[in-house]
């Protein structure tokens, strides 16, 4: 048992996103490829003496009650396992907030692996992902980490060959952009064949280990959604492109935007223009997260 921990939640980008139908229940069935990147959010887990969960965060406008995921992810383990301590979460947040990188989600997996290391509870990472998913479709992933193939909601997941190394720049533009708009607004059934990403052809490409392939392959659906309505997304990938990325990509409902590129000084040029652009001021320069190099 231990009194305290430090973690760090893992935001994901989609290398592939696309939507293949709709459910009666309403959820959407997907087709994406997640990736883990090296930016990340902090977490630090103290046990108290008296009962209950607080959640102190440095965004002022975040939930600290049970809207949460955090609080949703420590609640549902202390009431399984009756742990009866308090519990104090401090998150710090770095990772753009509802901006289709899973920023809560990570939190909400790395406070199940955190109590689950407090308290010995002994759960495999299977068995902390069969909890996630009660909470958030993209928790078990967020848990898992690395490069994989997510389908159903998102939470079936098949692990695939590690996206090669390269240099990451993402910029959230600041607008925002409800998930739950852009899915409604999505008519998949009406979208044209070729408007729908080759996710299996990322796939081919992340086996041959062709960086420049997969770039050059990557899509996500839910840009046909967002780009007519928010021209600063086709603006960045466009600025991204010119100063040398393989291939740039809004992540998950948006509004964020990535590039792939293979020199660092080529992604430290192009997040300078996009900054002088005024096209976004949250530009950061990451690393895929290889799951068989280390976990954070
Ligand atoms: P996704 O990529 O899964 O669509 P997202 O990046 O769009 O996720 P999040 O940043 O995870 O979205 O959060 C969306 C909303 O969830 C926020 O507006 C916030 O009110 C709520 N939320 C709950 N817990 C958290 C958390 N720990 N961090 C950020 N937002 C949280």
């Amino acid at each position: 048992m231990r009194d305290k921990i430090q973690l760090r939640a893992l935001a994901k980008i989609n290398l592939g996103l696309d939507v293949l139908r709709r459910r009666e229940d309403g959820y959407h069935e997907v087709k994406m490829i997640m990736q883990t990147v090296t930016l990340h959010d902090e977490l630090e887990l103290k046990r108290t003496k008296e009962p209950g969960i607080r959640v102190e965060t440095n965004l002022p406008y975040l939930p600290t009650n049970e809207n949460n995921l955090v609080y949703k992810a420590a609640k549902l383990l202390k009431d399984e396992f009756d742990i009866r301590d308090g519990l104090t979460i401090r998150l710090t947040k770095r990772i753009p907030v509802a901006a289709g990188m899973a920023g809560g989600s990570a939190d909400g997996a790395a406070v199940l692996w955190g109590v689950n290391q407090m308290y010995d509870l002994g759960l495999t990472p299977e068995e902390l992902m069969e909890r996630g998913v009660r909470f958030g479709a993209d928790v078990p992933y967020c848990v898992m980490r690395g490069t994989a193939l997510a389908e159903g909601i998102g939470e079936k997941l098949k692990p695939l060959p590690s996206m090669p190394r390269c240099t990451i720049l993402i910029a959230k533009p600041g607008i925002n952009v409800s998930t739950r708009f852009v899915y409604e607004n999505l008519h998949a059934n009406e979208l044209r064949p070729e408007q729908h990403p080759d996710v299996d052809a990322m796939i081919e490409a992340l086996e041959r280990g062709d960086l420049q392939l997969l770039a050059s392959r990557m899509g996500n659906v839910l840009e046909t959604v967002t780009e007519p309505l928010y021209p600063v997304i086709s603006s960045i990938k466009q600025c991204m492109v010119e100063k040398g990325a393989l291939g740039s990509l809004m992540s998950g409902s948006g509004p964020t935007v990535f590039g792939i590129f293979r020199s660092r000084s080529a992604a430290r040029d192009a997040s300078a223009a996009i900054r002088s652009a005024g096209l976004a001021k949250q530009v950061y320069l990451v690393t895929p997260y290889n799951i068989n190099r280390q976990r954070a």
